[in-house]
């Protein structure tokens, strides 16, 4: 079986037939996974209540059914003014009324000299342009009338549009009397300050989550902000899990002394639900052709077949020499990687081992120029290799089938807490711990037992990236990692 340190096709040494099986970079893998994923058809789409709608993925694109937002909305509590009767400070104006959220827009206008008092999330008043915050003014119950008289003459006195005296608050009924109050205001505001106009966060009928778009909680809140109650998404891919290995038991069962619990189903099958899929676990398969051929073959009745363990180079690694039998299409054979350097991508067409999702959905996945095929990934048994390889190269093909587009891996970078000295021809992904706070951000390597080391990966929060070509990073170096 072709490794980690040859870029060069080799023939696989199952069957004189098979597909060339070769090993690739890291970023020859990745890119050959995401080539595959940009090939799928998602599933048919179902329609769903908004909340049992959250974290799938949209069928449809929801548009702005109204102008966001749909009137000059002011964003703080304070006094719409006009900018130009507040350049001189302090200054002193007439208040003619008072908006809250939810009163209807009409029901005021102010004028040269006037201030209305207004709460966040209230429509402007026609006349204002320019909200001064509450804290920069001193309400005044006075007799407003001769102050301001005097203050700002007669001839220019506002002359308020009505109602203003006596100011009718169309939303609540309640009259209120506004002609005895004045507000000092002591800060300037510039025009356009303070709150919102209307339409400036997005037009009417436009697109504001796309077909594709993960329904994340910024994604429900549009949604429920554009009145939709039911959203057209994508079905789930179903993705089967198999576990090979004849020391595994199952998680109920007393181990044997060389047996182990199968934890891969379980760790996977909540790796999976994150990424869109729904897990189907399928029983443990032994190291044994005849059987093992049978669950891959149930297994590739699903939209994604995950297999865990047999890919090794050990005499009973089995599931590339039975996937072989089944004709299967492999891309990749490895990856220079570690964690997971006997990571295996491939495909079985459809019509060798029957239909994948029981013709559920054939017709949508159908393209005209792919042919129907069956992906599958067989990841390393070691657990903590399990879980790396998942995320570097199982996540987007399930995002893909699950109707999106396959998210970038995003690495964050950290200052190293102390040195690393590693081997060279590998990428590594090695558990760390990510501490301090803010710009003191430090990661260290979690001391760990090897691939085999849940406990230790459990308590990191993330794996530090190395590179293959660096032997030595020194403590205080930018290194970048990757969260988990
Ligand atoms: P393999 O890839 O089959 O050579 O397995 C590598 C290591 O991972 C061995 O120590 C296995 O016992 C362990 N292993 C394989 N499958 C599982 C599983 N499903 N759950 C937990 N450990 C496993
Ligand atoms: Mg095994």
């Amino acid at each position: 079986m072709a490794r980690y340190d040859s870029n060069v096709p080799l023939s696989n040494p199952s069957s004189t037939e098979a597909t060339p099986a070769r090993a690739l970079s890291f970023e020859d893998a990745r890119r050959l996974v995401e080539r595959h994923a940009g090939q799928v058809s998602p599933g048919k789409p179902e329609s769903l209540d908004l909340l049992a709608a959250a974290g799938r993925v949209l069928a449809e694109e929801i548009r702005a059914d109204r102008d966001f937002p749909p009137f000059d909305r002011a964003t703080r509590d304070g006094y719409a003014v006009r900018a130009a009767d507040v350049t001189a400070l302090p200054t002193r104006l007439e208040v003619v009324g008072e908006i809250k959220a939810g009163d209807l827009p009409e029901c005021l206008t102010m004028n040269r000299g006037q201030a209305v008092s207004i709460m966040t999330g209230a429509t402007m008043p026609a006349g204002a342009d320019a909200v001064v915050m509450v804290e920069y003014t001193s309400a005044q119950e006075v007799g407003a009338r001769e102050v301001l008289d005097s203050e700002i003459g007669v001839s220019e006195k506002a002359q308020p549009s009505a109602p203003v005296a006596s100011h009718s608050n169309v939303a609540t009924g309640t009259t209120l009397g506004w002609g005895s109050r004045i507000v000092e205001v002591r800060h300037g505001v510039s025009a356009g300050e303070n709150f919102v106009p209307r339409g400036a966060e997005a037009r009417v009928g436009q697109v504001l989550l796309g077909r594709g778009r993960r329904l994340d909680f910024a994604g429900i809140a549009i949604a429920a902000s554009v009145g939709k109650d039911r959203v057209q998404v994508f079905r789930k891919p179903r993705v089967a899990v198999l576990s090979t290995g004849d020391e595994l038991v199952e998680i109920g069962a007393s181990p044997e002394a060389g047996q182990i619990r199968n934890s891969n189903s379980y760790s996977l099958a909540a790796q999976i639900q994150p990424a869109g899929g729904e897990p189907v676990l399928l029983v443990v398969a032994p190291d044994e052709p005849r059987r093992l051929r049978a669950l891959i073959e149930e297994g590739l009745q699903c939209d994604l077949l995950l297999l865990t363990g047999g890919v090794s180079m050990g005499k009973y690694d089995l599931v590339e020499q039975v996937l072989t039998e089944l004709s299967a299409e492999f891309y990749f054979t490895g990856a220079a990687i570690q964690p997971g350097r006997p990571v295996v991508f491939g495909a079985c067409a459809a019509g060798v081992v029957g239909h994948p999702s029981g013709g559920d959905t054939a017709d949508t996945r159908t393209g005209v120029s792919a042919p129907l095929k069956t992906y599958f990934f067989g990841l390393p048994g070691n657990p903590v290799s399990t879980m790396v390889t998942f995320e570097l190269f199982a996540r987007p093909m399930i995002e893909a089938l699950a109707g999106m587009r396959p998210l970038p891996l995003i690495f964050l970078r950290a200052r190293l807490k102390s040195e690393i000295k590693t081997k060279t021809g590998l990428k590594r992904f090695l558990p760390a711990i990510l501490s301090g706070e803010f710009e003191n951000a430090e990661v260290e390597l979690a001391r760990w037992q090897g691939s085999g080391d849940i406990a230790t990966l459990a308590r990191a929060n993330c794996y530090v990236v190395i590179p293959p070509d660096r032997e030595r990073i020194e403590a205080g170096d930018w290194v970048p990692l990757l969260l988990r």
